[in-house]
């Protein structure tokens, strides 16, 4: 496996009882890449993204993350390879406010993470103060200086989502991963969303599943298209969006 390589699966299936959700997945993603997966409902997204961060484990196959093997490892001990996922609720506390949620999800995601290495130290102060600069600084890449001390189920839904991939964002994550960042934006939300995720790309590796296609065509270095559990394209979204196989696969999905 090169060095650049940040995502390596092989031969990835899944069983759920008699579904077969993956059938043969191979898949190989660089360091640097914004990545999506895309692909009809029911295509299998949801269950290779949930493979590659590590939250389900696949029937057979291997996965690969920062040349470390996932197999067998909870999703927390993949959290600490420099993993991170988008947190499924936009705030971690509805009622607490933006700075806060940014704390809580530093405490929640430190033990797992570049911040756990104050865990032992009982430098309590030293570790209070590297989330709050963390947090501070998650504030000014994500544009929520303004909103710090707005609760969080006050703001618009737009602000809202860009709260959870703050949260996602708060251990530094090598690997980035979004599920859906887009649903239910209007345009004006995701092109700020998509310039959001371009700002925060550098140094980082992003796979998103998304079903808008905008978002994918303007984000995505490469993507995946994917129906009945096997891949069908892949390359650049321009290309692997007007392949007769993917457009087929859309309209029979339809
Ligand atoms: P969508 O775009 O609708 O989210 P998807 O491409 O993400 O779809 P998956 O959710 O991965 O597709 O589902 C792939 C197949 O596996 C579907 O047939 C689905 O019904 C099945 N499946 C997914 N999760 C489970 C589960 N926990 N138990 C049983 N079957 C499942």
């Amino acid at each position: 496996v090169s060095a650049d390589v940040v995502v390596q699966a092989t031969g990835v299936t899944k069983k759920y009882g008699g579904i077969a959700a993956l059938k043969g997945i191979d898949l190989t993603i660089h360091e640097g890449e914004i990545f999506g997966i895309i692909g009809p409902n029911g295509a299998g997204k949801s269950t290779l993204f949930d493979i590659l961060c590590g939250i389900i484990q696949p029937t057979t196959g291997q996965v690969q993350l920062l040349g470390k093997t996932i197999q067998g490892m909870s999703a927390h001990v993949v959290a600490r390879l420099g993993v991170a996922r988008r947190f499924q609720r936009t705030a971690v506390f509805a009622e607490a406010t933006v700075m806060q949620n940014l704390l809580f999800a530093a405490h929640q995601s430190f033990s797992h993470s570049m911040l756990g290495r104050f865990v032992h130290s009982k430098h309590w102060q030293e570790e209070r103060d590297a989330f709050f600069s963390r947090a501070q600084e998650v504030l000014g890449i994500t544009g929520l200086w303004d909103d710090r001390e707005r609760i969080a189920c006050t703001l618009a839904y737009g602000v809202q989502r860009r709260l959870a991939v703050g949260l996602a964002l708060m251990p530094d994550p090598k690997l980035l991963f979004l599920d859906e960042p887009a649903a239910g934006m209007d345009d004006q939300d995701s092109d700020s969303f998509i310039t959001l995720v371009r700002e925060v790309a550098p140094g980082r590796t992003v796979i998103i599943v998304e079903h808008d296609m905008r978002v994918i065509r303007k984000l995505c270095h490469r993507c995946l298209a994917m129906a009945d559990g096997r891949p069908l394209q892949r390359g650049q979204p321009a290309d692997v969006l007007q392949h007769p196989d993917v457009i087929e696969a859309y309209l029979g999905a339809a």
